[in-house]
C-alpha cells in the first residue's frame, strides 16, 4: 500500500517504521526534519498525501490536525483513507472527518494507548471512530502497528474511548499516589502495600502495571527517576480533553475535574513538567494536609 505519514515525533516514528518494516511503501513528513529508516523524506503535507491510499496522522493536538487536514484533504485522491491517530478533540475529530467525507474520502479517527514502548514494539491497542467501510481498510494496518483494535463506533467515537479511558487513568494514579503517601506516613511497608492490593479490590493498571513507588512491582519509569514513559503535561492534556468533553456534553466528572486540577498544580507550579505523570507519588510525599 502507498501511505502517506504525517507527524513522525516520538509514537509516529516507530509507528511508521513498522509499516515499512511489514512491506508498505511510506512517504513521511514532520516539521521537523526526521529521518525514520525506510521512510521516504517529502518537504510538505501535499507531497505526502499524493497518490496515497492511506494518509495516516499522529500530531501534538486538535489545531494542528486541523491545520494539517485542511491541506492534507484537498490533495488527496478520491476515496483514500484519513487515518488519525493523534489524541484530541471530539469535536475536531468530528470536524475533519467531515471535511474528509465532503471531498469524497473515508476517515478513521483511532488514538492509541500503549505509548511510546507499544508503539515500538508494534503492540499499540486501537480505539477507532468511523465508518464500516473506513475501518475495514485501516484495520491492516492496526494490525501491523497495535495488537488490538476496536471500533467504537461512527466519527470521534475513537476518541471518545480515548478521553473516557484516560480520565480513568489520572485518577487511578492519583489515588494510588495518595494511598502510598499515607501508607508511608502509617509505617506500613510499600512491598506490603503492593502486595496486598494488586491482588485485592484496589488493584488497576497504575498499581499492578505502572506502579508508582520505585522498586516494587514491574519495573515502570519509578525505576528511572520518573523519566517519561508517559509526561504529566500528557496526561494533563487528556484530562484537560476530557474536561471540555464533559463541559460540552452536560455530563458530570467530578473526580475528573479534580484530576486536572491536581495535574495542572503538578505541571505548572510543583516541578512535574517534564516528569513522568507517577512522579505524582513523591509530590504526595513532600505534602501533607495543611
Ligand atoms: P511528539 O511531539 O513527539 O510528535 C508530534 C510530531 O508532530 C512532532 O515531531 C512535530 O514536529 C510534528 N508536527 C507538529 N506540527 C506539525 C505539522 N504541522 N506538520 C507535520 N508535523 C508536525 O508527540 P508524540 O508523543 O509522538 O504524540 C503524538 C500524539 O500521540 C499526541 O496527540 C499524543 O497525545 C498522542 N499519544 C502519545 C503517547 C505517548 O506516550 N507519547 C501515547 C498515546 C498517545
Amino acid at each position: 500500500m502507498n501511505i502517506g505519514f504525517i507527524g513522525l515525533g516520538n509514537m509516529g516514528a516507530p509507528m511508521a517504521a513498522n509499516l515499512v518494516q511489514a512491506g508498505h511503501t511510506v512517504k513521511g513528513f514532520d516539521t521537523v526534519g526526521v529521518t525514520v529508516e525506510g521512510v521516504a523524506p517529502v518537504t510538505d503535507v501535499t507531497a505526502a498525501v499524493k497518490n496515497a491510499e492511506v494518509v495516516i496522522t499522529m500530531l501534538p493536538n486538535g489545531d494542528i490536525l486541523r491545520a494539517v487536514a485542511s491541506k492534507a484533504v484537498p490533495a488527496m485522491a478520491k476515496g483514500a483513507t484519513l487515518v488519525d491517530c493523534s489524541t484530541v478533540d471530539v469535536e475536531s475529530a468530528r470536524a475533519v472527518a467531515d471535511l474528509a467525507h465532503k471531498a469524497g474520502l473515508l476517515a478513521v479517527d483511532a488514538p492509541v494507548s500503549g505509548g511510546i514502548g507499544g508503539a515500538a514494539a508494534g503492540t499499540l491497542t486501537f480505539m477507532a471512530g468511523g465508518s464500516v467501510e473506513a475501518f475495514a481498510t485501516a484495520n491492516p494496518l492496526f494490525d501491523i502497528m497495535g495488537k488490538k483494535a476496536v471500533h467504537c463506533g461512527g466519527a470521534g467515537a475513537g476518541q471518545a474511548a480515548k478521553i473516557c479511558n484516560n480520565m480513568i487513568l489520572g485518577v487511578t494514579m492519583i489515588a494510588t499516589c495518595e494511598a502510598f503517601a499515607l501508607a508511608d506516613k502509617l509505617d506500613l511497608d510499600r512491598q506490603k502495600m503492593f502486595d496486598v492490593v494488586s491482588t485485592s479490590s484496589g488493584y488497576s493498571w497504575s498499581m499492578n502495571a505502572y506502579c508508582p513507588a520505585p522498586g516494587v512491582g514491574p519495573q515502570s519509569p519509578a525505576d528511572n527517576a520518573y523519566q517519561p514513559g508517559f509526561a504529566a503535561e500528557l496526561m494533563l492534556k487528556d484530562l484537560r480533553l476530557s474536561q471540555r468533553a464533559a463541559t460540552s456534553a452536560d455530563a458530570d466528572t467530578p473526580m475528573g475535574e479534580l484530576a486536572q486540577e491536581i495535574y495542572t498544580a503538578f505541571v505548572e507550579h510543583e516541578g512535574g513538567l517534564g516528569k513522568d505523570f507517577s512522579a505524582m507519588l513523591p509530590r504526595f510525599n513532600h505534602r501533607s494536609r495543611a
